[in-house]
């Protein structure tokens, strides 16, 4: 019997959602393998993006990769070499020492300069970029996808083979790809202030860590010859509920916290300060459908301990497309052939962002803040005498170690010496003086008190946090086993 199949008139082969970082990549890769690709952008470039602004040596790599590392504006960018560490009266400065197959540093580049170098550099690889279009909806049939856009005023629609969300934290085509609702266990709230004639050392950026914004951080990174970003994350869901006015939290740290004033010292706050949420890695989650991927923050890929996701952004773009290469040879988008990029995100990034996702859930118990913050005070204070276990907190955060790494005999053993060090110093200090000994005493049992009060008061999100980290072990584990068997098949 002769079947006559429907011609379709396709607009191009590949419709991308969203010209950041991951969009950007994703259309520069896969223009440069002759494919005919559009780009829906909701604003016109250039445009900023709130963000820390530091680029890391993997994701400069990547930029490499694509030419962009030759440009003025990553010439004249700060180059990071110190990292410095800063708790309650204690601080470290950490040297950072790059890993052999990178050839760069850390950068401090504003997303202004960097994310339109990227979609520049997309276009001239060939790809049609239709600025201030947003992607509305999107309806996927066996040989097509249908996109709903608009521009202005105007509604259309385009037909493509597949189509791309690299629409970042509130990316729609996850929203629909996954019927998705808000869910703020994959949250956190980032805040920027830019700062000009600001003081202090240009290669050195420096992270701050308080009770106030616990579990969360606060940076100052400094930008040009004499400007800084400012700024704070912090986790959404912690319990006890105590409502965060976050933009207050960053103006009161930088108004009373000494490092930080050290540094801006007379500088003036440029503009206003913005916020913006992050949206990180749920692995039980899809990021593929028929004739449907994610890529950058989108798929939620962003390294919760940190905030970090620009260099997930760029890798997962280029990741993604070789995945596609294969599906265009094969003319196969059906979300079994898609899900082999689905493999490649849980090989090259799972362990470590399930790892990392259960050490930020553990602060999530705002009950046991002491105990988190005597944690941190030890991780600095032993960074301070220990340039390579600094080394490795500090590649934590910036993404060149992968967390679960530091669980290894030898990293757990330092930090249990270092309390053991600081309790027996502490121990020593009141033996002199033994009248602060009784007023401590005092203290800490009423620390108890209260973390056990807190404790009692909420025994349903106790026992749904524990439950949490039983199953993020439980997620570690089988990548850790996975990790061990790949190794002994060596
Ligand atoms: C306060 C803060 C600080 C951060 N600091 C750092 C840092 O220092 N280093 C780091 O590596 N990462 C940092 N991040 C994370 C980083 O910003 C993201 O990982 C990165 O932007 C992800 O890139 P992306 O291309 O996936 O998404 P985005 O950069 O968000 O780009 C998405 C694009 O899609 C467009 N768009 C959205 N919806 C639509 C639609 N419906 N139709 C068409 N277009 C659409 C948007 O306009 C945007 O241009 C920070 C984030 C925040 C909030």
């Amino acid at each position: 019997m002769l079947t006559i199949s429907e011609k379709i008139h396709f607009d191009c082969d590949v419709l991308v959602s969203g010209a950041g970082p991951a969009g950007s990549a994703i259309a520069y890769h896969l223009a440069k393998m002759g494919l005919r690709v559009l780009v829906a952008e909701s604003e016109k470039f250039p445009r900023d993006k709130v963000c820390g602004d530091a680029v890391s040596p993997i994701a400069i790599n990547e930029l490499h990769l694509m030419g962009i590392t030759s440009s003025a504006i990553f010439k004249k960018a700060n180059e990071i070499t110190k990292v410095g560490l800063f708790v309650k009266n204690d601080h470290a400065i950490v040297d950072l020492v790059l890993p052999e197959e990178l050839p760069y540093h850390a950068r401090i580049i504003p997303r202004l300069a960097l994310d339109n170098s990227i979609f520049e550099n997309a276009k001239k690889q060939g790809a049609v970029v239709m600025e201030q279009t947003r992607v509305l909806s999107y309806t996927v049939f066996p040989n097509k996808v249908v996109t709903k856009l608009q521009s202005g005023q105007k509604p259309f629609e385009l037909v493509s083979k597949i189509l791309i969300g690299a629409d970042g934290s509130r990316s729609i085509v996850r929203r629909i790809l996954r019927n998705e609702t808000f869910d703020d266990d994959f949250q956190l709230i980032g805040l920027r202030a830019y700062y000009d004639n600001v003081a202090g050392p240009r290669e050195r950026m420096d992270v701050y860590f308080t009770e106030e914004n616990f579990p969360g951080i606060y940076w100052f990174f400094p930008e040009g010859e004499s400007g800084a970003n400012v700024g704070l994350a912090t986790l959404s869901k912690t319990f006890p509920y105590k409502q965060q006015q976050v933009k207050k939290l960053l103006t009161d740290h930088i108004a009373q916290n000494k490092d930080i004033r050290d540094r801006i010292n007379s500088g003036s706050l440029r503009d206003k300060i913005e916020g913006w949420p992050i949206t990180f890695y749920d692995a039980q989650k899809t990021v593929t459908g028929n004739r449907v991927m994610l890529v950058g923050e989108a798929a939620g890929l962003i390294n919760p301990l940190s905030g970090d996701g620009i260099q997930y952004a760029l890798l997962s773009a280029r990741w993604a497309s070789e995945i596609l290469a294969s599906c265009f040879s094969d003319d196969d988008f059906s979300a079994e052939k898609l899900y082999s990029y689905k493999k490649v995100l849980d090989e090259q990034l799972g362990y470590d962002l399930a790892f990392s996702n259960l050490i930020v859930h553990f602060p999530r118990n705002k009950s046991l803040l002491p105990v988190w913050m005597k944690a941190v005070e030890t991780l600095v204070a032993r960074a301070k005498e220990d340039q390579q276990f600094g080394e490795i907190i500090v590649g934590i955060s910036e993404g060149t170690f992968p967390s679960f790494k530091a669980l290894t005999f030898d990293f757990v053993l330092k930090i249990l010496l270092q309390g053991g060090t600081m309790g027996s110093d502490y121990i020593m200090e009141t033996l002199k003086k033994p009248s602060e000994f009784r007023t401590d005493g005092q203290r800490f049992f009423r620390t108890l008190q209260k973390i056990f009060s807190e404790m009692t008061h909420e025994p349903q999100n106790n026992l749904q946090w524990m439950s949490q980290i039983a199953k993020k072990l439980y997620h570690v584990s089988q990548h850790a086993v996975k990790a061990r068997n790949v190794q002994s098949d060596k």
